[in-house]
This record gives C-alpha cells, structure tokens and sequence, in this order.
C-alpha cells in the first residue's frame, strides 16, 4: 500500500469525506494556482525542529499542550483576541512546567483553524422575516451548514461556498501569524514579566492565590538562574525571554493543504538519534527564514526550483531526496470523520513530513488504528504521530486501553494526547440549542488517561484542548462550559456564550485544567 507512488495531489483518485463543491470551478482554479505562488507561512526547519520536540514528548522527556478556538473566524484576527489566545496558552504552559519540571511544547490551534467537518450538510435555520402585515415573523429554512470561515459564512444567507474564503484564510493565518511572531520577538513571552499577561481579571481568589504563588516561585527561580547564568537568563525552550510557540490546524480542505504543499530537497537524512536541541532558537521568534542552498546545516531541506506554481505532475524529481512540507502549518491533523484509511485524507497525510496528528475516536477498531499508522508513518519517526483520543469521560476505560496495547505491539513511537472536549459535547438542559462541555467530565478524560497510560507503562504526552481567553465589553470570560473554579452553571450559558460552533473552556477554566495537569505531573 505505502509504495504506491504518491504526490500532493494524489489524494484526488481517493474517496474524500466531507468534500466542499464549489459551483464555480474556474474561480476555485484560480484560486488554487495563487495560493501556489503565494510564500509559505512557516519553514521545513520550524517542521523539522517541532518534530524533533515531539519526539522527546514521546518519551516522556516533554509535555504537550495543544490549544484554541474550535473555529478561528476572520474577525477574530484582531490585536485583542490574539494577545488573550497567545497569553492564555503561555500562561497554562508557564504552571504545567512549574509543576511538572518538564519542558512545555506548545501548539495552538491558530493562523489557520477555519474548516469544520459538520455532522449533517445542511441544518434548519430560524430566519427573521416580514409577514404580508409587515409584521416580524420567525420563518424556518433548510440551509447548508457553516464549513467555517475559509468555506462559507456564518450567516444564513452566505452559506454557498466561495473560493475567495481560501485566499482569505490564506491572508488571516498570515496577519495572525505574523502578529504572533512580532509579540514573541518583542518579549511578550518573557517570563521575566507575567504580570504582565493579566491574570488580574480572575474572579476566583483560589486560583487567584494559586496563581500568585507560580508566579513567586518562578520568578525565584528565575533571578536565581539569571545570577548563575551572569545575566543571560539561561534557555529559550521551557523559557526565559521568549519560548518556542507552534500553529496547528486540522488539513480538511486538500485544495488548500495541497496549494501549500512544497518540495524541499535533503541534502542527508534525518537523523533522530540526537537528543533535541533544548535550549536552542526558538521556533517562531528568532529562527532564519530557509535560505536556498544554505550549508550550514546537514539537515537543512533545501528549496527545489519548482517554478512560480509550485509543483507540476510531469517535472522529475528524486524520490529519494525529495521531501514534502505543508508550509501553511507546522502541525496538521486527521479528524475523527475524515479519517477512512482508504479515503483522500489519509493519503495526503501519508507524503508529508510535518508531525501530524490522528484524532482517534469510540468507532476507531485497533487494528485499524495500526493500519493507518502503518501508512503515515512508515519509516517509524519517533514523535510523527499524535494519537489524539477523543473518546469521552464514559468511554475512555473501554477504548483506550486496546488502542494503546494495539500501538505497543509496533515498532511507531507516537505521542499520546488527551482531546477532552468532543468526546464530552452535550446540549444544554436549559437551552437545548446550546453546545456544553462539563468541567468534572474533561478533568475525568484527562485524569481517566493518565491513569491508564500508567498502568500500561506507557505515557500521557500532551492534551489537547479548546479554550479562549476572549472576555466581553465587560471584562468578562466566556461562558460555554460548564463548572470549574467559578463555578459556572448550566443558566449562566447564555450570559456570554460566543463560540460558532464547539463550546470552549474560559481563561479560568483553562488555568484550572492547567492546574489540575500540574499537579497530576508532579505525582
Ligand atoms: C475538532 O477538533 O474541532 C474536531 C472536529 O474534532 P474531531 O475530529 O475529533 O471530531
Ligand atoms: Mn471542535
């Protein structure tokens, strides 16, 4: 299966779930030949290093937080949402390294999080209308479901689809990555001054007082290590100054994925016997942009001249030199519905060196979770594989357990992570329209995991997690799941309710999973 010859466009002879059609071919094709023009988001070197990082997470040597929106929408490319998204995801970093004493690898669901697979097509709307008397009526409309925000709009009357959303996904990723690069490379990471992530909103004095002693202690680590270091404050990675921050989406719309899907040539092959650079260049801030024909470094993939158009089917290349690197993301995922080991997804998936992760759900049977290993993963690249589970609270002792001794019997080194939010999706009792997610089942999944990892001698690497620290005018934090430090209760769902689609944890919430998290790591 794995020798059939593959490319970044050979996913088209597959099956493809949760395909988008487009009435209007020619404009997607023009669309799809600017996004091969346009410059690539992240290097082959960001790639390559995160998967190294991912590499020691496998082994227990590193901690993996993975976190965001379930949807990013265009209007959220803004200065605040992206500084609250940005401060949240250091700050549960900063505690989980606190308590643990493990380096944090960070991937946010971010510069790129726009598709959604959606369990029907079409949905019914309530649409406001006018009646013959001019009166407003509430009228009921079957229309297609919103695919996100690079498919179609949130609103009833845009939901046909139109290629331009893919140059606009392109565009935002870029201004919110691009953002993002400028905070770390401006000391916005430094851990020097996390006061100044602003934590202060915190309604809860517990976690308040919880946080505070973090706080102290690291700065007493800190100071400590900046006098032993004669001022230069020590590492990067796990943090002084700045830290190493990596973008994650889920690869749903190939079209894309694949416009953005580049050759590099490799000089040597990697090697993955040498422990990961701990303490080196962080990923995001400081690291070079990929210079062509750079010699530096034996592993440094080199740009192939391709052309303005990226690759075309009758150019040549070695197979044996050639790699592929998705440039729109350093970190791609499999959902759980596009996941058919047959299907197109699993075979881009199967050509790209990025580290990719599988969500892997209740339905996934063991040997097929091997199977689909067997085929992204052929060369056993320790750290290539997320395994995300995503079972729920009430399921995760059933499934969980067969899946890890199915992977045990294999030679793949994957990385374990914990996805304890849509295996746990409930509607609200008060408003039935609404999404939820309860705190006490997410805690379960994640602890539920961690144990049962434990007792097979394996290692819970990393959660995966959606969560915001969007507040409103007011100051205050979402309100979409429910309990946690504050407390919240089902009622208060539609005091500040905002997701367009999976209901995420608020700031509070997210620093009390990463609480929670540190004081299982410390155990
Ligand atoms: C998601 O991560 O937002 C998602 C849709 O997940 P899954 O594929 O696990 O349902
Ligand atoms: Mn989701």
């Amino acid at each position: 299966m794995t020798t059939r010859t593959w490319s970044p466009h050979s996913w088209r002879a597959k099956a493809i779930a949760q395909d988008v059609t487009y009435d209007d071919q020619p404009h997607l094709e023009r669309v799809l030949g600017k996004l091969r023009r346009l410059p690539p988001l992240v290097s082959p070197v960001e790639i390559d290093r995160l998967r190294s990082q991912l590499a020691d997470v496998a082994t227990g040597k590193a901690f993996l937080l993975q976190g965001g929106d379930c949807a990013e929408l265009f209007d959220d490319c803004s200065q605040d949402p992206i500084e609250h998204k940005l401060s949240l995801v250091l700050l549960m970093s900063l505690i989980i390294l606190h308590g643990s004493r493990l380096p944090v690898v960070r991937i946010m669901r971010i510069a790129g999080q726009y598709a959604k697979p959606r369990s029907k097509p079409t949905e019914i709307v309530e649409l406001d209308v006018s009646d013959a008397n001019g009166q407003n009526v509430k009228e009921k409309k079957e229309v297609l479901s919103f695919r996100g925000d690079n498919v179609n709009g949130y609103e009833p009357d845009d939901r046909t689809p139109d290629p331009e959303r893919l140059l606009g996904a392109y565009f935002h990723s870029t201004a919110t990555l691009n953002y993002i690069r400028a905070l770390l490379s401006s000391g916005f990471a430094d851990l020097h001054k996390p006061l100044d992530w602003s934590f202060s909103h915190v309604r809860s004095p517990d976690l308040q007082q919880a946080f505070s002693t973090v706080i102290d202690s690291l700065q007493d680590s800190l100071n400590f290590m900046r006098v032993a270091t004669g001022g230069t404050g020590g590492s990067a990675r796990g943090g002084t100054e700045t830290v190493d921050l990596y973008t994650s989406h889920e690869a749903l719309l190939l079209e894309y994925e694949e416009a953005l899907t580049r050759p590099y040539h490799q000089t040597k092959p990697q090697s993955f016997s040498q422990p990961p650079t701990r303490g080196g260049t962080p990923a995001i801030s400081r690291s070079g942009s990929l210079v062509r024909g750079d010699t530096q470094s034996p592993v440094r993939p080199t740009r192939l001249a391709t052309g303005p158009s990226g690759l075309d089917s009758s150019q040549k290349l070695d197979p044996t030199t050639t790699k592929f690197y998705n440039v729109s993301s350093h970190f791609v995922w499999i959902g759980d519905r596009t996941r058919q080991l047959d299907g197109a997804h699993v075979e881009y998936f199967r050509g790209i060196e990025n580290p990719i992760g599988i969500k892997v759900g209740p339905t996934m049977k063991c040997d097929e979770l091997v199977r689909i290993l067997d085929v992204v993963d052929p060369d056993r690249i320790p750290g290539k594989v997320t395994v995300i589970g995503r079972y729920g609270a009430s399921k995760v002792d059933e499934h969980l357990p067969g899946h890890i001794d199915a992977v045990k019997a294999t030679d793949h080194v994957v990385v374990w992570q914990c996805d304890a939010m849509h295996g746990n999706t409930k509607s609200s009792q008060t408003d039935p329209t609404l999404k939820t997610r309860h705190f006490a089942d997410i805690i379960q999944e994640i602890t539920r995991s961690m144990e049962i990892h434990r007792q097979k001698g394996t290692i819970l690497g990393g959660v995966h997690l959606e969560l915001t620290g969007e507040v409103n005018e007011e100051g205050f934090s979402v309100t979409e799941c429910i309990g946690g430090s504050m407390e919240l209760a089902d009622k208060d769902l539609s005091f500040n309710y905002r997701t367009h689609c999976d209901p995420r944890l608020n700031y509070e919430q997210s620093l009390d999973v990463a609480f929670l998290i540190a004081d299982h790591l410390k155990a």
